[in-house]
């Protein structure tokens, strides 16, 4: 099976319909959390992403916050004012959706979480020493993360007891081989200096990863945050990706 693997949409539509069209044929499709925060489409995000069959998908900080389970006081300035906005927008529906997200989910020999297997909604694994301390926190051979932004492939040899870590994984193939961290990058707010919405294909037949990049109509985004008065910042940053 190939599952498209997402992650960080951050209410930002024309990223997501962009990355669904473009990868390719795809059997089930894994969301990694942040459907919302930031961008301001979240209804339009969470209805397509409802309407999509064989979606596994999880809660992210962004998520969290938006259905009152956490203190805003953590975010930063404009991810609160951002949050703020959709809370008013957000329909019960797509509330009630958010709510009944699961923290973490467990396949065979997967795991999926937001941030980390430690701390599923807030952990950012940025070194390979806070990703070292986490492969004691899963039995999977594989987790699949989102939270940073930024796409990963973190591999821990147990008998070698060797980590590789590298965040130069766009365009390749990656042989899947246990145990491995895996985060696809951010469909809706990319960290890497690259404005390409990104995203995972992982085809659990052949045992391959792949991260790819794609473009998206980025000033339709920025035009529809500049309509509704969203902090101008959250705009700037999706053609610089940072
Ligand atoms: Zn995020």
């Amino acid at each position: 099976m190939k599952n498209l693997v997402i992650s960080d949409i951050h209410a930002n539509f024309e990223a997501l319909q962009t990355v669904l069209k473009s990868a390719g044929d795809y059997d089930s499709i894994w969301c990694l959390g942040d459907i919302v925060g930031y961008g301001p489409d979240p209804n339009g995000c969470i209805d397509l992403l409802k309407s999509l069959h064989n979606l596994t998908c999880i809660r992210g900080n962004h998520d969290v916050a938006i259905i009152g389970d956490m203190d805003t006081k953590l975010f930063n300035h404009d991810a609160r004012s951002s949050i703020d906005w959709q809370r008013s927008q957000i329909s019960s529906e797509n509330l009630e959706y958010l709510m009944n997200l699961p923290e973490k989910v467990n396949f065979q020999n997967c795991i999926l979480v937001h941030g980390s297997p430690r701390y599923p909604i807030w952990e950012y694994v940025l070194d390979p020493f806070v990703a070292r301390a986490n492969f004691d926190h899963f039995k999977e051979d594989y987790c699949f993360i989102g939270h940073s932004h930024h796409a990963l492939i973190c591999r821990w040899d147990p008998v070698k007891e060797k980590m590789d870590w590298n965040s130069q994984v766009n365009g390749h193939y990656h042989k899947m081989a246990p145990r491995m961290i895996l985060n696809p990058g951010s469909v809706g707010q990319p960290r890497d200096n690259d404005p390409r919405a990104s995203f995972g294909i992982f085809d659990d037949e052949l045992m391959k990863w792949e991260v790819s990049r794609v473009e998206y109509p980025v000033h339709i985004t920025q035009k529809r945050i500049a309509d509704l008065n969203l902090p101008e910042k959250n705009g700037q940053r999706l053609a610089g990706g940072w």
